[in-house]
């Protein structure tokens, strides 16, 4: 119980006592769970929480209440939330949207790096956009680029259309199973083509923490038995629409790197490098297809 015999209590003496409840249920980081639902709750920055003077409300304690228990129950934050924070966007959650990871932002940084050096305007596809992070992105950063995005999932696509009216941006979404039906859509062919594909092994889903597991849609995660499924079907299909000297940045797993630069080799692919997270972690892959 967070609530004492007056039914209020100040958002320290709240935080504290809803981290200690976390950890004591074996939740990850309980200190930034506790403070991130209560932030967002009173509609403050996390950093201003310690500021706070006024008491909690019945209401806000008992939403908290229900919050954290939901937290203990190993809910993510974002699904708890509805949404999640991704470079400098909101983003809606559904069911069949992958909550978007902070990795991907560092893709993001990597698909702008090339689109700068490129200059002007681009092309760009997003295949396999979930809530729209990537495209949504690139279309707010680089509004100069025209940006189209795909996914399997009908619901993923209205969530992310959803995403991009509210970020005031323009994306053209197709539905469809990764390039089917692409090359009559974009006669024109493409720029460059970004994709966070489903990574991880069969065999590891069941290994995954609770929050990713329980969580976010299999359809999202299932790369097949090794993991590298999606990226050779998106490097043999790609070709239809890429442009001469089009590039391509994929994010992957962890060590996954080397294994998807051989499979862009083989499948006639320039190797450009690869790009770390912020943890260091090799993240995207960059490559360019070049026919002459
Ligand atoms: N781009 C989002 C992000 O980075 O947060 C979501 C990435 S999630 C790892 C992979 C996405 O690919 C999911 O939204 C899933 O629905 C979609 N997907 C899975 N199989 C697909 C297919 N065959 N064709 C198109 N999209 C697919
Ligand atoms: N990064 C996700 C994870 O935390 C996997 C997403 C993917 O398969 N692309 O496991």
């Amino acid at each position: 119980m967070l609530a004492d015999a007056a039914g209020a209590r100040r958002t320290r003496e709240t935080v504290r006592v809803a981290a200690g409840e976390l950890e004591g249920a074996g939740v990850p980081e309980p200190l930034a769970s506790a403070e991130v639902l209560l932030s967002e709750l009173l509609g403050v920055g996390r950093a201003d929480l310690a500021l706070q003077t006024k008491l909690l409300t019945r209401d806000q304690l008992s939403t908290y209440e229900n919050w954290t228990s939901r937290r203990k129950a190993r809910e993510p934050v974002q699904r708890i939330l509805g949404y999640a924070y991704f470079r400098n966007l909101k983003l809606k959650l559904s069911q069949e949207t992958l909550v978007p990871r902070p990795d991907t932002e560092s893709v993001v940084e990597a698909v702008l790096e090339r689109l700068d050096a490129r200059g002007g305007a681009a092309g760009v596809l997003d295949l396999g956009t979930g809530s729209g992070a990537i495209a949504v992105s690139v279309a707010q950063e680089r509004p100069r680029c025209s940006v189209y995005a795909t996914d399997v999932s009908e619901v993923a696509l209205e969530v992310a259309r959803r995403n991009a009216e509210e970020a005031g941006v323009d994306v053209c979404f197709y539905p469809g199973d990764l390039f089917s039906g692409l090359e009559q859509l974009l006669p024109g062919g493409i720029d460059l083509l970004v994709s966070n594909p489903p990574y991880v092994k069969s065999g590891d889903l069941r290994h995954l923490p609770p929050e990713v597991r329980d969580w976010d849609p299999p359809a999202a995660l299932d790369g097949g038995p090794d993991g590298l499924g999606f990226y050779r079907r998106i490097l043999a299909e790609a070709p239809g629409v890429l442009r001469e000297g089009a590039e391509v940045v994929l994010e992957v797993g962890e060590s996954q790197d080397e294994a998807v630069m051989e499979l862009g080799r083989r499948a006639g692919f320039v190797p450009l490098g690869v790009r770390p997270d912020l943890a260091g972690t090799p993240r995207a892959v960059l490559l360019a297809w070049r026919t002459a």
